[in-house]
Order: structure tokens, then C-alpha cells, then sequence
């Protein structure tokens, strides 16, 4: 990253099925921030066969999480790409206090820091409902839900008409059990360490996704302004 004390950092904090990757999105097309996903990373990663994939591949089909150090290799690969200046939502990064100490020395060589974590709180078992129905569009990555978020069209993407759909294979209710105890037993953790840096802010993620986003809208202005 480059020196440019301007450019934000945002986290987006939350369980498996939270919304982050939806929330992202749209925070992307509206701020022009780039998002930046460590589950996308990795999956790609998986995809192309690389070593880093292939080691976490099991971990992810498991609901584990993947090892720190693969996961700050992605990471730190991204941030050096020079879209990043425009600023950043990570999504699913930190997951664990290693993850989050190495963030912020990384933001700190480049005289940068977190600008806001915002937590996205939802119950557990709204987070297994939302997880087993979760699906995307093939070609442009637009996500969709069985329930919750069905393309207007039956069929049709929204945002692109494309017409193939994909689920993840870790998007069973056994395997999101595994991510959910991993969520609560390392990354909610970090909820703490954002308060006491004193840049965590809270979106109640039980409300319905244009609620949360006007409020994740309206922090976001807030705190770039
Ligand atoms: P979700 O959107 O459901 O939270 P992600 O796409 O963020 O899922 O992550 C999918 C899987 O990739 C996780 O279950 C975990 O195995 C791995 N993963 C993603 N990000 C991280 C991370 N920061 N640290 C460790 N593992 C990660
Ligand atoms: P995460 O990236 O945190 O794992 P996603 O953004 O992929 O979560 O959302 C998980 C699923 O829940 C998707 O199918 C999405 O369409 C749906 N979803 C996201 N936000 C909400 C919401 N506020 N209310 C209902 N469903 C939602
Ligand atoms: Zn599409």
C-alpha cells in the first residue's frame, strides 16, 4: 500500500452467512473501494492448483480455517497491487488475533491503520439458514439466496442474465456448523480488539440487505469523510 493516509481500510466482521460478500459489493459499486476476499483468493487459489491450494482445500472443504501464514501470502500479494490505493474492504480477513496483529503491522510499515471493523451480527441459526441457501451467478459472482434474495426472473441474473448458477461445496448446514464454532472460537474474539483500537462500529445483519446497507452506507461516509 502506498503512504496515502486518505486511502480507508474497512473491515467487515460477521459469521459465515453474515453478509459480508453481499454487503462488500455493494459498498464497492457505490464508494468505489475494492473488496477483497480471502474465501475468493483462496477458492481461486484452490481452482488453479497452486501448493497454497492445494493445502488449503481440505481445510476449507471442512470448515476449518486455513493456516495464517497462507492466508497473509494471499493477502499481502493483494495489497501490493496498486488498485488497492483506492481503498479497501476486506471481507472474511482477519480471522484469527495472529491475522489482525499482522494487518495492522502491515498497514503500520506503510503509515497506515484500520479505518473502521464493522461487525455484522447475526444469530446462528439465521447463519445456517443463510449459508445452506446461499448461491451465485456464475459469471458475474452476483449472490443470491433461495429464500432471501431470488433473481427477479427465475433463472436470469439481475445483474448480468446470465443463466448458470453455482453453490459452494462447503455450503452444507454439517459443514457450516464447523465455520460457525471456528467463527466463535477464533475471529469473534477480534470484536474486542477493534473496540480497544476504538474503531468498531455495529450493523445489526438480522435486518433485511438494503437496511443493512443504507446503515453500512452511512458509517462508511461517515468515517472516509
Ligand atoms: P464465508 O463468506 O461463508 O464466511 P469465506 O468465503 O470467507 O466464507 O471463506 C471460505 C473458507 O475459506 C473458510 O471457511 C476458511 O476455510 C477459508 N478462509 C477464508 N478466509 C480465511 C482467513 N482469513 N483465515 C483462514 N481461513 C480463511
Ligand atoms: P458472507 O459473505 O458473510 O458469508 P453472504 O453475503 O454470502 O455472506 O450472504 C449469505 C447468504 O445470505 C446469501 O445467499 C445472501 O443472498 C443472503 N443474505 C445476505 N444478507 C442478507 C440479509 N440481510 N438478509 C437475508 N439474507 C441475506
Ligand atoms: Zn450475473
Amino acid at each position: 500500500m502506498d503512504t496515502d493516509t486518505t486511502t480507508a481500510v474497512l473491515i467487515l466482521l460477521g459469521p459465515p452467512g453474515a453478509g459480508k460478500g453481499t454487503q462488500a459489493r455493494r459498498l464497492e459499486e457505490r464508494f468505489g473501494l475494492i473488496q477483497l476476499s480471502t474465501g475468493d483468493l483462496l477458492r481461486a487459489a484452490v481452482a488453479a492448483g497452486t501448493p497454497a491450494g492445494l493445502a488449503a482445500q481440505t481445510v476449507m472443504e471442512a470448515g476449518g480455517l486455513v493456516s495464517d501464514e497462507i492466508v497473509l501470502a494471499i493477502l499481502r500479494e493483494r495489497m501490493a497491487a496498486p488498485d488497492v490505493k483506492a481503498g479497501v474492504i476486506l471481507d472474511g480477513f482477519p480471522r484469527t488475533a495472529a491475522q489482525a496483529a499482522a494487518l495492522d503491522t502491515l498497514l503500520a510499515e506503510a503509515g497506515q491503520k484500520v479505518t473502521a471493523a464493522i461487525s455484522l451480527g447475526v444469530d446462528d441459526a439465521a447463519m445456517i439458514a443463510r449459508v445452506a441457501g446461499r448461491f451465485t451467478c456464475a459469471r458475474c459472482g452476483e449472490g443470491y439466496h433461495d429464500t432471501f434474495k431470488q433473481p427477479a426472473q427465475a433463472g436470469c441474473c439481475d445483474k448480468c442474465g446470465g443463466t448458470e448458477f453455482k453453490r459452494r461445496a462447503d455450503d452444507t448446514a454439517e459443514t457450516a456448523q464447523a465455520r460457525l464454532a471456528a467463527y466463535h472460537a477464533q475471529t469473534a474474539p477480534l470484536i474486542a480488539h477493534y473496540r480497544a483500537l476504538g474503531v468498531l462500529q455495529t450493523v445489526d445483519a438480522m435486518q433485511g440487505i438494503d437496511t443493512v446497507a443504507q446503515e453500512l452506507g452511512s458509517i462508511v461516509s461517515r468515517v472516509s469523510a
